[in-house]
Protein backbone atom coordinates (compact mmCIF):
# COMPACT_ATOMS: atom_id res chain seq x y z
CA UNK A 1 0.00 0.00 0.00
CA UNK A 2 2.32 2.34 -0.88
CA UNK A 3 2.26 3.00 -4.39
CA UNK A 4 -0.33 4.50 -5.36
CA UNK A 5 0.06 4.63 -8.90
CA UNK A 6 -3.82 4.55 -10.42
CA UNK A 7 -5.42 7.87 -9.54
CA UNK A 8 -8.05 8.61 -12.10
CA UNK A 9 -9.84 11.18 -9.74
CA UNK A 10 -8.01 14.27 -11.32
CA UNK A 11 -8.69 13.31 -14.47
CA UNK A 12 -11.97 13.78 -16.45
CA UNK A 13 -11.99 12.38 -19.83
CA UNK A 14 -15.76 13.67 -21.29
CA UNK A 15 -13.96 17.42 -20.97
CA UNK A 16 -10.92 16.54 -22.37
CA UNK A 17 -9.02 17.93 -19.48
CA UNK A 18 -5.96 15.82 -18.61
CA UNK A 19 -3.73 16.26 -15.82
CA UNK A 20 -1.14 19.33 -17.29
CA UNK A 21 1.87 17.26 -16.52
CA UNK A 22 1.07 15.15 -19.20
CA UNK A 23 0.60 17.75 -22.00
CA UNK A 24 2.77 19.67 -23.92
CA UNK A 25 2.52 23.55 -23.20
CA UNK A 26 3.56 26.89 -24.80
CA UNK A 27 5.73 28.97 -22.95
CA UNK A 28 6.16 32.33 -23.93
CA UNK A 29 10.38 33.39 -24.02
CA UNK A 30 11.64 31.42 -26.99
CA UNK A 31 14.02 28.03 -27.39
CA UNK A 32 16.31 29.61 -24.72
CA UNK A 33 14.29 30.19 -21.78
CA UNK A 34 13.24 26.61 -22.26
CA UNK A 35 16.61 25.31 -22.77
CA UNK A 36 17.84 27.31 -19.83
CA UNK A 37 15.22 26.14 -17.19
CA UNK A 38 15.59 22.65 -18.38
CA UNK A 39 19.43 22.83 -17.89
CA UNK A 40 19.50 24.53 -14.69
CA UNK A 41 15.68 23.29 -13.45
CA UNK A 42 14.11 26.63 -12.88
CA UNK A 43 10.49 26.85 -13.22
CA UNK A 44 8.62 28.62 -16.51
CA UNK A 45 5.07 29.99 -16.56
CA UNK A 46 3.11 28.58 -19.62
CA UNK A 47 0.16 30.34 -21.81
CA UNK A 48 -2.44 28.73 -19.85
CA UNK A 49 -1.21 29.36 -16.65
CA UNK A 50 0.43 26.33 -15.57
CA UNK A 51 4.23 27.33 -14.02
CA UNK A 52 6.16 23.98 -14.66
CA UNK A 53 10.20 22.65 -14.97
CA UNK A 54 10.68 21.57 -18.47
CA UNK A 55 12.08 17.95 -18.42
CA UNK A 56 10.55 15.93 -21.06
CA UNK A 57 10.63 16.00 -24.97
CA UNK A 58 7.54 17.64 -25.43
CA UNK A 59 6.52 15.77 -28.94
CA UNK A 60 5.61 12.67 -26.92
CA UNK A 61 2.70 14.71 -25.64
CA UNK A 62 -0.46 16.34 -27.16
CA UNK A 63 -0.08 19.99 -26.57
CA UNK A 64 -2.21 21.83 -24.01
CA UNK A 65 -5.59 22.96 -25.47
CA UNK A 66 -5.33 26.20 -23.40
CA UNK A 67 -2.27 27.35 -24.18
CA UNK A 68 -3.15 26.79 -28.02
CA UNK A 69 -6.13 28.59 -27.72
CA UNK A 70 -4.57 31.68 -26.35
CA UNK A 71 -1.75 31.31 -28.63
CA UNK A 72 -3.87 31.78 -31.53
CA UNK A 73 -5.39 35.21 -29.76
CA UNK A 74 -1.92 36.90 -29.29
CA UNK A 75 -1.21 36.09 -32.62
CA UNK A 76 1.84 34.92 -34.34
CA UNK A 77 4.16 38.12 -33.37
CA UNK A 78 4.81 36.05 -29.47
CA UNK A 79 7.77 33.36 -29.94
CA UNK A 80 5.96 30.66 -28.26
CA UNK A 81 7.77 27.24 -27.66
CA UNK A 82 6.28 23.88 -26.60
CA UNK A 83 7.75 22.46 -23.28
CA UNK A 84 6.83 19.53 -21.14
ZN1 LIG B 1 -0.93 24.86 -21.11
Amino acid sequence: MTAPTTDRSTVTEDTGVADPTKLAHLVAGGIDLVMRARVMGFPVNALCGHIFIPQQNPDDFPVCQRCSEINDGVGSGTDTVRAT
